[in-house]
């Protein structure tokens, strides 16, 4: 038997439902399985919101009425006809509870903890019931199993205490009795009285592994969005790899210093238990992830991994008072227990006169009150001194069960920090020697772990892959599109960012300073202390992305062609040159040939098309190669990232729509032309199209949405169109290139797709999603497209050209990282 337990980001969307059957259906074939889910991506957080809301006398209905509306639009799409109703009346009756409790709530105007558990149940509740009738659709005898019944806790709302012996009895005796595979909620339990509770953020991890020790599974499979447990944060060092194997404890260790990729108490049941745990990508389904186990083999590996805690603070407490003095340690650490801080780390020199302590932020002025008066007394005598505190600090943790057998690490560790000229401010080491922790500015963060990393990994043939990565640079590398890019980049298999640059504005300063950074990831510790260079410099990188101002872009992107760079460039300003490659990768690929009519000597421009133009030619692509296009009408409603930063002034945009984009139309209608034109001995013939374009500005962030009419030159049905654009591969696809989606064009049935909200990041934003295609009475068809601007239809839309064609090795100096062929 093996567990397999899906956490909320692989549920967020339909695909990646889609995703997790294909995953069950695979391992139900290897034996039997159970399953347990977290709610739908979002939903949890979305609950706590609604009780939130409700608990302050707020208006919790239009949240509820969005979640309630998402979970019927995932019924609607994955569950079978013959059960559809069954299943939309079950959910109905669980918002109906739900609507009832919170009623109660704002009544009262509070949500106790009680109340939070029964509303955040409803979100495993939901979701667990759809993968299970979304199984058995696929073929799978699949139950809906409420873990309500099987984990039995204390009442502690909001992080119950688990009943192992009760838990472990009915888990045991309700699989002897169900042999269909079930689909258990994770997260929830109830008490002895059958009250709901819940086991703590991140819980579902917990049930998987209260199940695999209560059933002695052969493993616990934690499905999440990452390769595993990282040798370092990815973030920090570009060249981190998943690790193969690690011991419960390391995992421990790893956990508490920042690596949270499983919930700690999950390490409990399993470890007692010796069943191992197994972290795995949705994402990645061919990737064998991390083994955790009890014992590992070192192979000689004295550091299994490095993790840090970005910001905490460092509070130190000494004066001659303390030495000698039995008991100062237990009121220290007392009166926090007592305020219910947690410790990060703890130091003390052997004199006895010092004690420092991490902490985070959140608690620091609370912590050096709470000191200070309980050491009231001795500060009034002069034996201690006030608590001193400092601020933006690092914790960083280097990991290994194997440091304790081999002399010397801590020398390696510190030696190779001193050389980077790094400053640590506190170290600890557990007895154990599983972990050496150390406490170094915030700012020395990013270098301290690289250092580090480097001098335990350097050799690892990974790295030695890593290092053969394409230097490359992003121009522009602050804005809108440029911020993206480097997002992007930060573990981009091919290419590594070396250089970035912007305008005089942000030039000689660190990224990091110079950036007005907006995007939900940080900024990738590699990149983020690089110095903006100014667009003016030379450049080592023979890669150059460019995301700079159409203002400007011009004639700096041809210098870079002139002195040898490939560059990719998202400006219009060279898009409608008859020489230049105006690509969609999936569209166009043979428009390249363009470059051999350039006259840059070993350099060349390739530009990415206008974000809305992006979207209409991958829906249009299949129908003017199946039929023929004659004229096509598009009206736009396009988001404000698409704008540029600092983008449209909210008093412009809130409450209102702007029927007016500079140029747009234009670039729209000519670029269409362009790019669905027939390369014919070197040159490109538009193609015989009528287009007319009108776009509006509205108050999305991301996703511009287009309502397009389409006239064909040949007859065409419903069903042969769709079937198209479901079918539509191309290049990208088949070269398997890093940014390029499984599937580019996604048709969704349902009546209301698609939604900037809900279909824009679908297949990590480079999908382009269309519905609702119908028979139009002006022309033949009309139908919905939706892509995402800064993604699909800017920086990783460029990314993809980049890689095609330096797949097509278009530019002679540049090799593809491995062998490629089509
Ligand atoms: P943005 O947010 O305004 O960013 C512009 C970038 O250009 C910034 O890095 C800026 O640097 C730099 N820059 C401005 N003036 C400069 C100068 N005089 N010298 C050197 N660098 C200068 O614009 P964006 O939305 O990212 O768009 C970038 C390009 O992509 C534009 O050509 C745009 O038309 C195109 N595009 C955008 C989208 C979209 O959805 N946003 C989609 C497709 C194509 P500072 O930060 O230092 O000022």
């Amino acid at each position: 038997m093996k567990i397999l337990k899906f956490g909320g980001s692989s549920l967020a969307t339909f695909e990646r439902v889609h995703n997790v059957v294909e995953i069950i259906e695979s391992a139900v074939v290897d034996g039997p399985i159970a399953i347990v889910v977290s709610a739908l991506g979002g939903v949890t957080d979305d609950l706590i919101a609604a009780s939130d809301a409700a608990g302050g006398g707020d208006q919790y209905r239009d949240e509820i009425s969005a979640i309630r509306e998402r979970h019927f639009m995932v019924a609607n799409e994955l569950v079978s006809a013959d059960e559809v109703e069954r299943i939309v009346s079950s959910i109905d009756g669980i918002f109906e509870e739900l609507g009832k409790v919170l009623h109660g709530a704002s009544l009262v105007g509070e949500c106790t903890p009680r109340t939070r558990d029964t509303v955040l149940s409803c979100g495993e509740r939901l979701s667990a019931q759809l993968l299970a009738a979304a199984l058995r659709r696929g073929g799978v005898a699949a139950e809906f199993c409420d873990a309500r019944r099987l984990v039995v806790t204390d009442g502690a709302f909001g992080n119950a205490r688990v009943d192992m012996e009760t838990t472990f009895d009915r888990v045991t005796k309700y699989f002897a009795g169900h042999h269909a595979t079930q689909v258990v909620t994770g997260f929830i339990a109830a008490d002895e009285h059958g009250e709901t509770t819940t086991l703590g953020r991140g819980g579902s991890d917990y049930t998987a592994a209260l199940l695999g020790a209560a059933l002695g599974a052969d493993c616990v499979e934690i499905w999440t969005d990452v390769d595993g447990v990282m040798s370092a944060d990815p973030r920090l060092v570009a060249n981190a790899f998943s690790l193969p194997v690690l011991s419960y404890d390391e995992l421990m260790e790893m956990s508490h210093f920042g690596a949270k990729v499983v919930y700690p108490p999950t390490l409990h049941p399993t470890r007692t238990h010796s069943i191992p745990i197994v972290i795995r990508n949705t994402f990645n389904t061919g990737f064998e992830g991390t083994r955790v186990m009890e014992k590992v083999n070192g192979n000689g590996q004295q550091v299994r991994g490095i993790s840090s805690i970005d910001d905490v603070a460092l509070l130190r407490l000494e004066g001659d008072g303390m030495i000698g003095v039995p008991g100062i340690a237990q009121r220290l650490f007392g009166v926090l227990a007592r305020r219910n801080i947690s410790i990060i780390l703890i130091s003390q020199a052997s004199s006895e006169h010092s004690i420092c302590f991490a902490v985070d932020p959140s608690s620091v002025d609370d912590a050096q009150q709470q000191v200070d008066s309980e050491f009231e007394l001795e500060r009034g005598a002069g034996l201690i001194d006030p608590v001193v505190v400092e601020t933006r600090l690092s914790v960083i943790a280097v990991v290994g069960e194997a440091m304790c057998q081999i002399p010397g690490i801590a020398g390696k560790v510190f030696g190779v920090l001193g050389s980077c000229g790094l400053n640590v401010r506190a170290i600890a080491q557990g007895s154990s020697e599983l972990n050496i922790s150390l406490v170094v500015s915030r700012r020395d963060q990013a270098t301290a772990v690289m250092a580090i990393h480097d001098a335990f990994f350097a050799k690892s043939s990974r790295i030695e892959s890593v290092r053969q990565r394409i230097p490359t640079a992003v121009l522009g590398a602050t804005g809108s599109v440029g911020q993206r890019m480097v997002s992007l980049l930060a573990d981009h298999p091919w290419f590594e960012v070396v250089e970035v640059s912007a305008s005089p504005r942000s030039a000689g300063r660190p990224y990091r300073d110079a950036v007005r950074w907006f995007q939900s990831a940080p900024i990738p510790g590699s990149i983020a202390e690089l110095e903006v260079l100014p667009v003016d410099a030379d450049l080592d990188a023979r890669l150059v992305l460019s995301a700079l101002d159409a203002e400007v872009a011009g004639e700096i992107e041809e210098r870079f062609a002139r002195t040898g760079h490939l560059v990719v460039s998202n400006a219009k300003n060279h898009r409608m040159r008859d020489n230049v490659p105006l690509l969609i990768p999936e569209v166009n690929p043979d428009h390249l040939e363009l470059i051999g009519s350039q006259p840059y000597d070993g350099g060349a421009i390739i530009t990415n098309p206008n974000c809305s133009t992006i979207g209409l030619v991958m829906a249009l692509k299949p129908l003017h190669d199946a039929f023929g296009l004659e004229a096509v009408n598009v009206v736009t409603m396009q988001a404000l990232s698409g704008a540029g930063l600092p983008g449209v002034s909210s008093i412009e945009i809130i409450d209102n729509l702007v029927p007016f984009i500079d140029g747009e139309e234009e670039k729209i209608e000519s670029e269409t032309r362009k790019i669905l034109g027939r390369l014919e001995q070197g040159r490109i013939t538009e193609a015989d199209i009528r287009i007319s374009a009108q776009c509006n500005r509205v108050a999305v962030l991301d996703g511009h949405t287009e309502c397009v009419s389409v006239k064909l030159r040949t007859p065409a049905t419903v069903d042969q169109i769709i079937e198209l654009w479901e079918g539509f591969r191309a290049s990208p696809q088949r070269l398997e290139l890093p940014s390029a989606p499984t599937r580019p064009i996604i048709y969704d049935r349902a009546d209301t797709s698609p939604q900037p909200r809900l279909h824009r990041d679908a297949e990590s934003g480079m999908a382009v999603t269309i519905g609702r295609l119908r028979t139009c009475p002006l022309f033949d068809f009309k139908f919905v497209v939706l892509s995402h601007n800064t993604l699909r239809g800017a920086a990783k839309g460029s990314l993809l050209a980049a890689e095609l064609a330096v797949a097509q090795r278009v530019v002679k100096s540049i090799e593809p990282p491995q062998n490629i062929t089509d």
